[in-house]
């Protein structure tokens, strides 16, 4: 009896030895189908070892690299002369490509050629309620002395009589994006943008036909609401996601923004305190908070006078900080519905 005990406790433990074995294997197999890269391929025709990887040219700078560290490949970043930054532009391997993959030479340098920028001093300068008689064109001259890109939120209803400086701005290398046909944020009237989803769509489509009526083509689909997502007074949150969710369905990148230089509200203006001081100062504070979040550096600006009188010394200040001046569409989207 004992000895059958025995045998059988002595066979439950062999079991139970196999099955883990077998589970470890399980997991083994499992896993060397499912990491797709970095995987070496020794039995290539030429006889070289190679790693496969995705093809890097389109990624994000910081991916490639880790995919590269990962398969432990040496790489450098050639600086390549772009608009986009952080972006793989092209990529000089030794092997060959196969299917989306790149099959790298082992024990040879990657060369990845990139705008390589720090992220975090990446801002994204936009000029809300323009066109405007007397301040776009100036606006667009100070950008150019300092070899600023912007972005500006224009109002369909605009577009017809200030046609020529919406095509200055494209031309100039900025992004003109949607803000509303008519910026009406009045509750009585019967043009209020936030009456329904609908309603607003219809803003947004008003304002694609008075580009292609004025015969511009821009060719984002990128939006900011008036007043914002949920900082315009009239949505709650739950309701600025259902207006934000309804314009993504019509093909819209929607961004609100992380900083400001307060250029549309005094109510933070200390006694006495100049356009220039304010306006620096509300940029100072902002960009630092948002700089500590973590957050991309968005800066609602309006075209207006004060501004335009002001922006050289706003530039100033971005340039001697080190900042790099990029277009909102390449910007990850940002809203306050969603943050
Ligand atoms: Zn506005």
């Amino acid at each position: 009896m004992n000895n059958e005990n025995k045998n059988t406790g002595a066979l439950a433990i062999a079991l139970v030895l196999c099955l883990i074995v077998l589970v470890i294997l399980v997991i083994c197999v499992y896993e060397k189908f499912t990491s797709s890269t970095p995987t070496v391929t020794p039995d290539d025709p030429d006889d070289k070892q190679y790693v496969t990887i995705s093809n890097l040219t389109g990624m994000n700078l910081a991916d490639a690299k880790a995919m590269l560290d990962d398969a432990e490949i040496i790489y450098e970043v050639v600086h390549t002369d772009s608009e986009l930054y952080n972006k793989v532009l092209n990529v000089e391997y030794t092997g060959k490509t196969e299917a989306e993959n790149l099959l790298i030479e082992l024990g040879t340098t990657v060369k990845l050629h990139a705008n390589e920028i720090d992220p975090s001093k990446i801002i994204y300068l936009t000029f809300d309620d323009g066109p405007t008689a007397g301040n776009t064109f100036e606006i667009l001259d100070t950008l150019d002395q300092y070899g600023a890109k912007a972005s500006f939120f224009v109002l369909g209803n605009r577009v017809i009589q200030y046609a020529d400086r919406i095509e200055a701005t494209i031309e100039r290398g900025h992004i003109v994006a949607c803000h509303s046909y008519s910026h009406d944020l009045d509750r009585d009237s019967d043009g209020f943008i936030y009456t329904s989803t609908d309603a607003f769509l219809h803003e947004l489509e008003m304002y694609e036909n008075a580009l292609r009526g004025a015969g511009i083509t821009v060719s984002n689909k990128i939006l900011r609401f008036p007043g914002g997502t949920c900082t315009n007074g009239y949505l709650s949150k739950e309701d600025s996601l259902e207006y934000v969710t309804a314009a993504r369905n019509a093909g819209y990148k929607v961004y609100d923004w992380t900083a400001l230089t307060n250029d549309a509200d005094n109510s933070y203006r200390l006694d006495g305190e100049s356009d220039k001081d304010y306006f620096l100062r509300s940029l100072k504070e902002s960009l630092t908070a948002s700089s500590e979040k973590g957050l991309p550096l968005i800066v609602l600006m309006h075209d207006k006078l004060t501004t335009n009188e002001c922006l050289a010394d706003i530039l100033e200040y971005l340039v001697s900080e080190g900042y790099v001046f990029d277009t909102i569409d390449h910007c990850p989207e940002y809203t306050f519905a969603e943050n």
